[in-house]
């Protein structure tokens, strides 16, 4: 058999799609030639940039995922606009360094928001993809958690930690719920990946931190996640449903 991936004529949603991951994660599906609607929150000249790069009809699309509704409307603008999305990939994320003894209003704040992000809106789109890909055959869902999810994280990120462990729940109840109706879901699982998000990590702990446990010889890039994902949106995975692969170099694995 052949590797050779042709995604063409497969709409994908990729949230967070701006910057960091979600963006060579585009790249990566738009070469194997796909459609992208490339979400961001506040990135919007960046999206519309790599829009305009990748090619194949992909657009940027904007929405703070903080809020429930804009979420919910983005789901449906982007249908509108794709006619049928085939592939829904919940990468965008936020990780807030928020100490125990910050404030009380602080530190529930970052807590909220951290959920609101990470896990709600994952939560609201898998919902409303589901309830689009059943009724055409399936679909496939594939989430961006992290190692956080299966080792927890340092203090300051525990709601980070959190809010992707409950990411795993999501996935593993959408692949066992709704594989009957041919929806499939996938778990990445990375450790650092060189973006902001790793900077802000890097600035508080240094960069030794981020280095430490790795069994590769170089911090993970974000291109190296794209060609695993570019097979589960492929198909060509799909009896994986329910698994949740480490990209971590080694650092976790469960
Ligand atoms: P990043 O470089 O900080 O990019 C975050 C992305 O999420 C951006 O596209 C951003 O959009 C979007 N986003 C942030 N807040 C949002 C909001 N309120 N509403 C909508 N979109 C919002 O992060 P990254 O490192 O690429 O992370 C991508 C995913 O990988 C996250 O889920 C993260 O938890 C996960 N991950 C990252 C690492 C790592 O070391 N980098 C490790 C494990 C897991 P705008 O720029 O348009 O605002």
């Amino acid at each position: 058999m052949s590797l050779n991936i042709d995604l063409s004529g497969t709409n994908i949603l990729v949230t967070g799609g701006s910057r960091g991951i979600g963006a060579a994660l585009v790249r990566g599906l738009a070469a194997a030639g796909a459609t992208i609607a490339i979400h961001y929150n506040r990135s919007a000249a960046t999206a519309e940039a790599l829009a305009q790069e990748v090619g194949h009809d992909s657009f940027a699309i904007g929405a703070d995922l903080a809020d429930a509704e804009a979420t919910q409307n983005l789901f449906a603008q982007t249908l509108e606009r794709l006619g049928h999305i085939h592939v829904l990939i919940n990468n965008a994320g936020v990780a807030f360094s928020s100490p125990l003894d910050a404030s009380d209003q602080q530190w529930i704040q970052d807590w909220e928001r951290t959920m609101a992000v990470n896990l709600t809106a994952a939560g609201i789109l898998s919902r409303a993809a589901i309830q689009h890909m059943g009724p055409l055959g399936g679909g496939r869902i594939i989430h961006i958690s992290s190692r956080a999810a299966f080792r927890g994280d340092t203090p300051d990120y525990i709601a980070y930690a959190t809010s992707k462990a409950g990411m795993v729940a999501l996935h593993r109840s959408i692949a066992r719920g709704f594989g009957a109706q041919g929806i499939r879901s996938f778990l990445i699982a990375p450790g650092f990946v060189r973006t902001n998000m790793a900077q802000d990590f890097i600035d508080t702990y240094g960069e030794d931190y981020a280095l430490q446990g790795i069994a590769t010889e170089r911090l993970t890039e974000p291109a190296d996640l794209a060609p695993t994902v570019v097979l589960l949106a492929s198909g060509l995975a799909d009896h994986a449903t329910g698994a949740s692969i480490d990209i971590n170099a080694a650092s976790y694995v469960h």
